[in-house]
């Protein structure tokens, strides 16, 4: 596995600083148009359609596709960076797209030579991919109750369904596990085996305008708090069928070896968003006057940016900020230059997510924080400080969350050989 990931950093860090600011512009302007259509999506509670020709046109998609499969080349941290731009603009509408940038980065350390000329060559010319993996019973962690059965002719029915798909509206191309049965369809009954069994499959997505396409289909069930437009429906597999070149590898081991495509690219979203509170909470305490008040400061003409709290507030922000960039961009730097070989295998994951629960958890405090500094007017509809308050509470969710990676890492690090050592 390090030296398939080895491989791979060389693979994708050829972008130069020039081809990186030109698609930086790019995604500056799709990010000032997330912005500005961002509130009217999640008024209405859906995604936001007219993106799709946005993005196809922006080519971001191939961003970061190795260039020898004629994409970009853009490195994890240039993605990052990428997806922190569109973030500020609008998170809701980027954790949809966000889906796209995870599973190409996973799968292109995944895929076989062949798998990766055929789809990432059609990530190219701009099909959009996305990973429906979370169930009901239990979300990304668990394993796949989905059944892969074998078929007499080669290949896999697959039955079951999965309640997170996000991007779905959007794809072209779905990728996702299923643990494959014996050719009644009966699930392994041990758990080694049924660990061995859950696989990684890729296929084509063909969707009718109403979600329904041959044994998959979409059923609209998203209404949540926050994060409206990412249209994170469940997606049904009914006989849906994967041809034998659609299998990409075991799904854990494969999974654990690239999971920071993940986790990362979640960070990047909820930096972005941080950006985002700042600016905001800046542009309103910065001008905000109360005229005469009575309380805390009692004064003929109070300025909110003389308040102490206030001042204190906006630089708290401002600094959770700053230590968050660092966080995410160093993690990644890290791992462009290969110095995760020299963390301990069993903590390489939870290590890298810490990055996503350190903005996860600073984004949460902003946006409350934000609120409360700016007042009253920040809980009305309409408000983008309600709204950011609804999106960030989705960075609870996205694997690992950090009672997760605590106990993770409290696991390995209490277990008997790692004293040892
Ligand atoms: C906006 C949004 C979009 C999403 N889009 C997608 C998507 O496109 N594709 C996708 O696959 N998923 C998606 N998800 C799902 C998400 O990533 C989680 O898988 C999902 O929230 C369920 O997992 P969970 O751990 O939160 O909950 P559960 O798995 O139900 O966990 C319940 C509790 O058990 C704990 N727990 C779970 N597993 C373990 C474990 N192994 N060890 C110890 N404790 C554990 C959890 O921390 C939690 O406290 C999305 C989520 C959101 C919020």
């Amino acid at each position: 596995m390090t030296e398939l990931l080895s491989d791979f950093h060389e693979d994708v860090d050829h972008m130069t600083d020039e081809e990186f600011d030109a698609a930086f512009e790019k995604a500056q302007e799709l990010s000032a148009y997330f912005r500005e259509i961002g509130p009217k999506y999640d008024i209405e509670n859906t995604f936001a359609y007219p993106t799709i020709a946005k993005f196809k046109e922006s080519g971001l998609g191939a961003f970061s596709v190795p260039k020898r499969y004629g994409g970009m080349g853009g490195n994890i941290l240039q993605t990052s960076k990428i997806i922190s731009e569109l973030s500020r603009g609008d998170s809701a509408i980027t954790l949809a797209y966000n889906m796209h940038f995870i599973m190409v980065g996973m799968c292109m350390g995944l895929f076989s030579e062949e798998q990766n000329k055929l789809w990432l060559g059609r990530v190219v010319e701009g099909d959009i991919v996305f990973g429906p993996f979370s169930e009901q019973r239990a979300g990304f962690s668990g394993l796949a109750d989905m059944k892969a059965v074998p078929q007499p002719e080669g290949g896999w029915r697959i039955y079951g369904k999965k309640v997170w798909g996000t991007l779905g509206e959007a794809s072209d191309i779905v990728t996702t596990n299923a643990t494959i049965t014996d050719a009644e369809g009966n699930l392994p009954e041990s758990f080694e085996e049924r660990v061995e069994a859950e696989s990684f499959f890729v296929a084509e997505f063909d969707v009718d305008e109403n979600g329904q396409g041959d044994g998959i289909r979409i059923e609209k069930t998203w209404d949540a708090l926050g994060m409206h437009a990412t249209g994170t429906h469940t997606i049904h597999f009914e006989g849906f069928y994967i041809p034998e070149d659609g299998f990409v590898c075991e799904w854990r081991a494969g999974a654990f070896g690239v999971l920071e495509w993940a986790s990362l690219m979640f960070a990047s979203i909820y930096l972005g968003m941080q950006y985002r509170v700042l600016e905001e909470a800046r542009e309103v305490l910065s001008k905000k006057t109360l005229g005469a008040t009575f309380g805390a400061i009692a004064a003929a003409e109070t300025k909110v940016s003389n308040v102490g709290h206030i001042i204190d507030g906006i630089g708290d922000m401002a600094s959770r900020v700053e230590l968050s960039r660092r966080v995410v961009y160093r993690t990644c730097q890290e791992l462009v230059d290969g110095d995760d070989d020299n963390w301990p295998v069993e903590l390489r994951f939870p290590y890298i997510g810490l990055a996503k629960t350190f903005c996860s958890e600073n984004v949460m405090h902003m946006t409350k924080r934000a609120m409360s500094l700016v007042g009253g007017s920040s809980f009305k509809k309409g408000a983008i400080f309600e709204r950011l308050y609804r999106d960030s509470a989705a960075s609870m969710f996205q694997p690992l969350n950090s009672d997760q990676s605590c106990t993770y890492i409290g696991e390995q690090l209490l277990a008997p050989d790692e004293l040892n050592d």
